[in-house]
């Protein structure tokens, strides 16, 4: 097994690792990379890998960090299969095609620009019809399934408590007689957040793909976090301020809305106007309220006593432009939720640029906020920030609620990690900064004594084979049948094929059956194959 390391390594976005077997080629993840026009470039970079080459992509969950360039692949000739849960490829119908429209509008503002400057013309990453094309290659499978992808590879889905839909995914390869168990654990959720189940424990594996994002931090308790909210929107209230909370549209948004749901309907906090202001976060939150089947228990005996968590007394969902800007005028005090949530695009900047000058305003930062974003420089401490080419002043109080994260915390990794047996188990450290990933996999290095280390993007690695039998990496042999004598060959391959029609004509007088379609691809793919010998024959 051959590994590349293709993002979302000593950085958090751009999760992508490819993964070889044989002949045999597929993603896990395929992420876009966030923060900053360097790091972005590598959305651009030429793959090592031929987009019509990959069988599938397993994906596990629909942040755009994991899903974000699977419609460039779809583009540039992927026709595999996009495996992932339902409620993924719910979220992603929207979540792609919100995307898509982003890289249009930042291609036409850099063209606007680029005309004055006498530069080329500048294309968009891929469209939201290219979103939306993509989203047929997505096939869904349910948490717990095993699923034989390919001759020797099967995968498992299971809760990762991130978000709706999110999964670790367990990976088993029949290699050399062997059966090995790779393990990834995605994006791991915090215990104890609301709305989705806590992450599923594994704990039989060979190698494993860790998350670290908060690796070197405790996050205070939930109830601890939600105390603080409520305090801050007191004070909002009490000088007739807003509360503007930059947020997820997935999850974040929608733990917001549970929270202060439970909190006015109890009495804790008065009616107050709540607004939600993000196409995206709405379209996610109908998405929740359709797949109630992946809530925790909690929320489920709150929707079965007749009430929804997803609602509050006099919530306003502002859809349209004239809408949003209609918030501002509003004299009343209230909580602004919108995205995006590390506030580097949509409609959260036009309220920043609103109320971070003002004294009165709050601004309370509750999600992961990347390097190289305006949500990074806002939580340390800039004292001027420039928002539609005007030089802004913070002056507004900032907040930062590390108990409202959808991430696990270092003590959440750790233990979750604990359950893993094998002692000859090998732990990649990825998506987290380098410092921080650094950090943990020391941590885990000490406490489990596994063997950890944390990758360099566009790093490859060989799995369970030579390299630990003592032989230089150079010297691994791909796996090509053994040399045969032409004639041998040739004899062997006419026997196969006959055997093959024979096959084929039985498999054409039956009715449907799940293994055709890959079968089908696959024969595709050896025609191409021939089509291409016989031509370099020529
Ligand atoms: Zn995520
Ligand atoms: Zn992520």
């Amino acid at each position: 097994m051959r590994v590349e390391f293709l993002g979302g390594v000593r950085t958090v976005t751009g999760s992508a690792t490819l993964l070889e077997k044989g002949s045999l080629k597929w993603l896990v993840d395929c992420g876009m990379f966030q923060g900053g026009k360097e790091l972005e470039k590598r959305n651009w970079k030429i793959q090592p890998y031929q987009a019509k080459d990959l069988l599938f992509i397993l994906l596990t969950h629909a942040h755009i960090d994991h899903s974000g360039l699977i419609p460039k692949l779809v583009k540039e000739g992927f026709r595999g299969k996009v495996i992932c849960t339902k409620a993924t490829r719910d979220l992603c119908e929207v979540m792609l095609q919100d995307s898509g429209r982003i890289q249009e509008t930042e291609a036409e503002w850099q063209n606007r620009k680029g005309k004055r400057a006498g530069k080329g013309e500048a294309v968009p990453l891929y469209t939201a019809k290219d979103a939306e094309k993509s989203l047929r290659t997505f096939q869904p499978v349910s948490y717990g399934e095993i699923v034989q992808l390919a001759e020797g590879v099967k995968v498992r889905f299971q809760d990762a408590g991130h978000i709706l839909g999110s999964a670790i995914i367990e990976i088993w390869v029949q290699e050399g007689g062997e059966e090995k168990k790779i393990v990834f654990s995605g994006d791991l959720g915090n215990f104890d957040q609301p709305i989705v189940r806590d992450p599923s424990i594994v704990e039989e594996g060979d190698v494993l793909w860790l998350e670290s994002t908060y690796g070197d931090r405790l996050h205070k308790s939930r109830e601890e976090t939600v105390q603080e909210l409520l305090k801050i929107v007191q004070e909002a209230i009490s000088h007739r301020a807003k509360v503007v909370i930059p947020a997820f549209a997935v999850e974040r948004t929608q733990d917001i809305i549970y929270t202060l749901g439970q909190s006015i309907r109890s009495g804790t906090l008065p009616p107050i106007p709540v607004y939600i202001d993000s196409p995206l976060a709405i379209s996610a939150t109908e998405i929740f309220k359709k797949n109630p089947d992946c809530f925790d228990r909690e929320t489920q005996k709150i929707l079965s006593g007749g009430e929804n968590p997803l609602e509050i007394p006099g919530i306003l969902y502002t859809r349209t432009t004239e809408e949003s800007k209609a918030i501002n005028e509003d004299p009343r005090p209230g909580i602004i939720v919108s995205a995006s949530g590390m506030c580097d695009s949509g409609r959260i900047r036009h309220h920043l640029k609103h109320h971070l000058w003002r004294e009165e305003s709050h601004i309370v930062i509750i999600g992961y906020q990347a390097e190289g974003t305006l949500g990074r420089r806002i939580v340390d401490g800039a004292k001027t920030v420039r928002l539609f080419g005007e030089e802004i002043a913070v002056k507004a109080h900032i907040h930062t609620l590390g108990g409202f994260s959808a991430h696990a915390d270092q003590k959440g990794l750790l233990d979750w990690v604990s359950h893993l047996r094998n002692p000859r188990l090998e732990v990649f450290i990825n998506h987290g900064e380098e410092k921080i990933s650094m950090g943990l996999s020391q941590l885990v290095s000490e406490r489990f004594h596994f063997k950890t280390s944390v990758p360099q993007w566009r790093e490859k690695r060989v799995l369970f084979s030579e390299v630990e039998k003592g032989m230089p990496e150079e010297e691994v042999k791909e796996e090509f049948p053994p040399e045969e004598p032409l004639p041998v060959l040739l004899n062997r391959l006419d026997r196969t094929y006959k055997r093959l029609r024979g096959k084929l004509k039985r498999e054409k007088k039956k009715g449907e059956d799940a293994d055709r379609p890959r079968w089908w691809r696959q024969l595709g793919e050896v025609h191409q194959k021939l089509e291409e010998l016989e031509k370099e024959m020529e």
